[in-house]
């Protein structure tokens, strides 16, 4: 068994298959849906991803020309929220570029397949920056040198640089004009930036590609030896790999961007294929 062919590869199969290439292979090659719990709070859990789901829908609403304050005015029954819109408000549009294009698809190929991003927000000056923006409502912000080396950095920045042509005037954006900025709204609104240069998008374009040709050669796709990685894997009982882990420890973020690409990602609606 292996990937159909037209299998489009992300940020969040590809950390899969770095975390784990057993539950790459799990999740996309035999597609399975297992029902186990990510997490032992599953009630808290519950409430949180619907907090961030809703989060998300009103930054884009507000992106389309919603008022903020009347999108503000659902807020009166969850506390939470209301700090996370407020510390949008304030800080989370600093500094961008007028031109914004929210909840956009790209993609480009690489090693013989699609490789896909979608952006919470594109921020483009024409001829000028290109910021990506992602939005994330965790309560703890990661090391800048872990968010550096995470696939979403790597992936989003490369496919702007790749596939951004026909958002700034029909010319490939330079790598050096691209930046990725995360926001944490749950912790004030703080930002972490990323430049990007020729340099790193092709140290990425080759690390991408290995990964791609590995992924597409493998004929076996081993249990990851770190335990830790199980905590919070749904195949834990498939693999008799103990226990759920706590919501405290779990990486909401990275949970949220997986699960709206697994189950939102529209094909037809990507809007450029650049090779
Ligand atoms: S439970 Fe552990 S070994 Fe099994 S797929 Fe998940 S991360 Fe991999």
């Amino acid at each position: 068994m292996s990937l159909s062919d037209d299998f489009a590869f992300t940020q969040g199969s590809l950390g899969d298959y770095a975390d784990c290439a057993r539950r790459f292979e799990l999740r996309f090659i035999k597609r399975l849906r297992y029902p186990a719990l990510e997490v032992q709070d599953a009630l808290q859990f519950e409430t949180r991803t619907r907090q961030g789901a809703r989060f998300h829908k009103m930054v884009q609403q507000h992106l389309l020309g919603v008022p903020a304050e009347a999108l503000a005015e659902s807020l009166a029954d969850d506390e939470e929220l209301a700090r996370w819109w407020a510390n949008y408000r304030a800080r989370g549009l600093t500094d961008l570029p007028a031109q914004r294009l929210s909840e956009i698809t790209l993609q480009t190929h690489l090693a013989g397949r699609r490789l896909v991003a979608k952006y919470d927000l594109l921020a483009l000056a024409p001829g000028g920056a290109a910021v990506i923006v992602d939005w994330k409502t965790g309560a703890r912000v990661p090391s800048q040198s872990s968010l550096r080396g995470r696939m979403q950095t790597i992936v989003y920045r490369y496919v702007l640089a790749q596939a951004g042509a026909h958002l700034y005037a029909d010319e490939r954006i330079p790598p050096e004009r691209i930046r990725m900025d995360y926001v944490y709204v749950a912790s004030d609104g703080e930002r972490l930036s990323f430049a990007y240069s020729a340099a790193q998008m092709r140290q990425d374009e080759a690390l991408l590609a290995e990964m791609i040709a590995a992924i597409d050669q493998a004929d076996q796709f081993a249990l990851t030896n770190e335990l830790r990685r199980c905590r919070f894997c749904s195949y834990r009982s498939l693999c008799d790999r103990g226990g759920a882990g706590r919501l405290e420890d779990f990486d909401i973020d990275e949970y949220e961007d997986e699960e709206e690409e697994t189950f939102a990602l529209d094909f037809d609606q990507i809007a450029e294929i650049e090779f």
